[in-house]
């Protein structure tokens, strides 16, 4: 597009500009010949008039000439005295005679002829020459008054007038003859305007050209060449003199004794010509001046159409690389207007479809948060500069409930309102907000580090923890966020991404009195090499039997007997020694692990149940669930065949369960109970008092035991506000119909107040830490119950 449309129009102008300029010059050229044509025939026509001009004047002198030279003769003709010496026969007195008035006239020569025309009497030599010369032409002729006539004597003209002499009877005739000299010739000259010469021939040879009587002209040679090179065939010839050219007539003179004579009229070609040529000049001036007008105009014309043509084809250069935010202003008429106002259209089409596109791309329509791809994008580029940064992924907590009980138009106003939250969350004006899908949110925290972003997130989680209050519902808004910072975690989007949204799921899945917010780290990745090598690790551990079951009593607090054990997790590492449950479980609880980890734990504690009750130790035992077992359909048919097979009674068995686990999916949590419930299982429901279990929702659940959380139990003796929590959640849960456990008692002073306050069972370091279970039964010989007095102080709490 670029290389082709604007050098396009630029041709197209230049082919405009040619062709009309071409045209005129082609129109031009020909007039031009044309007339230039015309002008030279003119001009030759003018010539030749003006030769014939001069042709003529030159014989209306002769004529002239000869009346002149007859009158004079006429008044000899008539004197008596010669006519009586001509009738004497007196040739001496005619001879004076002719000869005195022969000179009065300034005749050269002068002659008389008889009337039979033979001479009688001449003045010179000459005389006798031209009468012999002239009498065989006048023999033949009716000799007249006016008879004139040109003969050559002595190789020049003379024009030779006859008139007759009478007495009455013709008896003669009288001659006087004058050179046709340079005097005629001027004459000529000025009248005609032309040049002049004589020249002669003798009998069909080639003309002579006769230098004048006065001074020669210059270039008289040169023309006496040139014409005796002519001979002159035609009556019209040119010829150069001194570079310049004439053009040339002959005229007659006339001729005697075999020689010619002739007058030469010579025109000037170029003088002739040079008015046409100043015309033709004039002209050439004009039409080049009407040339570089009409090229000027052409070119102003050409620009007039290809302009438009032009600012058309940049605004679709604009258009193709995507630029719509240039309107098409083209100044234009006629059908090119049309076209611009097309383009225009079609531009503002483009735009509005460009930005609507950009707006479903990028930004999510419900929330109007940047969309996962604009945050995707916004990352690369932060990323790109290399500068720290924080990628933070947010999930609400039981929003799926929130969604199947309250609706989803209702789900959707809450992410609104969430969204706004997080928008207005004391985020600095760099940070970068955006809803990923369903009720996931991210948040870019451009220069944090993760201390920073743990901050944050903190602030974000509190922010949104507050109640939220939506059609008279008041909801409890709670989300898991993951951090992970870059460089730290990883320095590519899409690593960060994954590695938040891991920290997230872990997050989400930790105990329920933890922060919610949790920081990326290969422990949590189960894609992570150390995660695979740890994963690796826990299945030899099943298999090579590195599992260990510790047992931690559970004491009916009214009779001081011990009446169960929980069962709770160890690894034996052959490596790493005794390795902590907070240590793995959690991974396994990411990996899925933790459901071979609970059936495992399920096939431990029957057997260990078998063997105490063979020795005719009565235990129930407390086995942890977590949310994946929960979730783990097939966990009651597990049960079923469990009990199947013997050993262990259902009654026997206890499952605790954290509020977590069930708020994560209640209404499957809710189905699993029920059946294990079904079959004769114990509930009991862990670490109390963390989580955000409704009331309403506890009411539903199929429970039996209710455990307050070891953080209020230990604080109790300290903090009157635990106290409080532990009194009323003892008696929340009698009113419900449920036994009480307080774990986590650590002295005998608590040991007395929960005792007092009617609690039922009680789990501790106080009676027994976490045991191998081999230990239990030894544990139990020694067995006595706390004895403990109630300090005075808590007599008002009680
Ligand atoms: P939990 O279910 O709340 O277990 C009670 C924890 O409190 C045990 O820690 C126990 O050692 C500790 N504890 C008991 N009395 C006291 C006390 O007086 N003071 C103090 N400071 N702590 C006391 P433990 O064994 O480290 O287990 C930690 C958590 O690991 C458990 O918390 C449970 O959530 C999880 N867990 C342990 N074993 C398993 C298991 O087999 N399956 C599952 N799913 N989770 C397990
Ligand atoms: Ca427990
Ligand atoms: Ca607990």
């Amino acid at each position: 597009m670029r290389w082709i449309t604007r050098p396009y129009a630029r041709r197209l102008q230049w082919r405009i500009v040619m062709l009309f300029v071409g045209l005129l010059v082609v129109v031009q050229a020909a007039s031009f010949l044309a007339i230039r044509r015309d002008l030279e025939v003119n001009a030759r026509a003018t010539i030749a008039q003006e030769l014939a001009t001069g042709e003529k004047v030159l014989r209306r002198l002769l004529a002239a000439n000869a009346q002149n030279i007859a009158d004079a003769s006429t008044v000899l003709a008539a004197d008596f005295g010669f006519r009586a010496a001509v009738a004497s026969g007196d040739r001496a007195t005619v001879a004076d005679a002719l000869d005195n008035h022969g000179a009065r006239i300034g005749a050269e020569v002068a002659f008389y002829t008889d009337a039979a025309s033979r001479l009688v009497a001449a003045t010179t030599t000459h005389g006798d020459a031209a009468a012999r010369a002239l009498s065989g032409r006048m023999a033949g002729t009716a000799p007249a008054a006016d008879l004139s006539l040109v003969a050559v004597i002595d190789q020049r003209p003379y024009q030779i007038v006859t008139v007759p002499v009478r007495a009455p009877q013709l008896i003669g005739h009288v001659a006087m003859g004058f050179p046709v000299g340079s005097a005629l010739l001027r004459d000529v000259e000025q009248i005609a305007g032309l040049r002049t010469a004589l020249a002669v021939r003798a009998g069909g040879a080639a003309w002579q050209v006769l230098p004048p009587a006065d001074a020669a002209p210059a270039d008289h040679d040169e023309l006496a060449t040139q014409v005796r090179a002519l001979g002159m065939p035609s009556a019209a010839a040119t010829v150069l003199l001194e570079g310049e050219q004439y053009a040339m007539r002959v005229a007659p003179l006339g001729r005697s004794g075999g020689t010619e004579a002739a007058v030469l009229l010579l025109q000037s070609v170029d003088d002739a010509v040079a008015p046409f040529r100043r015309l033709q000049l004039i002209l050439l001036a004009i039409s080049g001046a009407g040339l570089a007008v009409f090229t000027l105009g052409s070119i102003y014309t050409a620009r007039q159409i290809t302009r438009p043509i032009q600012a058309l084809s940049r605004s679709a250069e604009r258009l193709g690389a995507g630029d719509y935010a240039v309107p098409v202003a083209v100044q234009a008429q006629d059908e090119v207007r049309d076209l611009a106002r097309s383009f225009e259209a079609m531009r503002q089409g483009l735009q509005q479809r460009e930005q609507e596109i950009r707006r479903l791309a990028y930004w999510d329509t419900l929330t109007g948060l940047p969309n996962r791809a604009q945050f995707h994008g916004a990352l690369l580029a932060q990323l790109a500069s290399q500068k720290p940064l924080s990628v933070l992924m947010l999930d609400l907590d039981r929003f799926k409930h929130v969604n199947d009980v309250l609706g989803h138009a209702f789900g959707d106003r809450l992410l609104r309102q969430i969204a706004a939250r997080l928008r207005s969350g004391g985020l600095a004006e760099h940070d970068l907000v955006a809803r990923l899908g369903g009720d996931e949110f991210a948040v870019m925290l451009p220069g944090a580090d993760a201390d920073t972003a743990i901050d944050t997130a903190r602030r974000l989680r509190t922010l949104l923890e507050q109640p939220l209050t939506l059609d008279d519902h008041t909801i409890d808004v709670s989300a898991g966020i993951g951090i992970a910072a870059h460089p730290a975690h990883g320095s590519e989007a899409d690593t960060l991404l994954v590695r938040a949204e891991m920290a997230m799921y872990a997050a989400k899945s930790q105990p329920a009195h933890e922060t919610g917010v949790m920081l990326y780290s290969a422990a949590i990745d189960s894609s992570s090499e150390a995660s695979l090598s740890l994963l690796t690790e826990l299945r030899a551990a099943v298999a090579q039997d590195q599992l260990r079951l510790y047992l931690q009593p559970k004491i009916a607090m009214a009779t001081g007997a011990v009446v169960g054990a929980e069962a709770l997790v160890r690894w034996q590492h052959p490596l790493r020694g005794m390795i902590p449950p907070m240590q793995f479980i959690p991974f396994a609880e990411q990996t899925g692990f933790i459901r071979e980890l609970t059936g495992w734990m399920i096939e431990r504690c029957s057997m260990r149940y078998a063997e105490l009750q063979r020795r005719g130790i009565d235990l129930k035992f407390a086995i942890n669930l977590s949310t994946r077992d929960l979730l783990d359909q097939h966990l009651p048919a597990k049960m079923e065949r469990l009990f199947a097979r013997g050993g262990v009674q259902p009654q026997a068995l206890c499952l605790e369960i954290t509020e977590s686990a069930i708020m994560d999916d209640p209404e499957r949590a809710l189905q699993t109970l029920q059946s294990l419930h079904a079959m004769g299982l114990r509930l009991s429901i862990d670490d109390f008092g963390t989580g955000y279990s409704s009331l309403a929702y506890l009411k539903r659940l199929p429970l039996h035991e209710l455990k307050i959380d070891r953080s209020f139990v230990m604080g109790m003796e300290t903090d009157r506000a635990d106290l409080k929590i532990v009194r009323s959640t003892i008696d929340l849960a009698h009113n419900l119909g449920l036994t009480v456990c307080a774990e986590g008692v650590e002295n005998a002073q608590t040991w007395a107040l929960l005792k007092a306050l009617h609690c039922d069972e009680a789990q501790g370091y106080l009676m027994g830490k976490p045991m191998p279970e081999t230990d239990f039964a030894g544990w139990l010989l020694d067995w006595h119950a706390p004895q403990a007095r109630l300090r005075t102080e808590f007599a008002p709490f009680i």
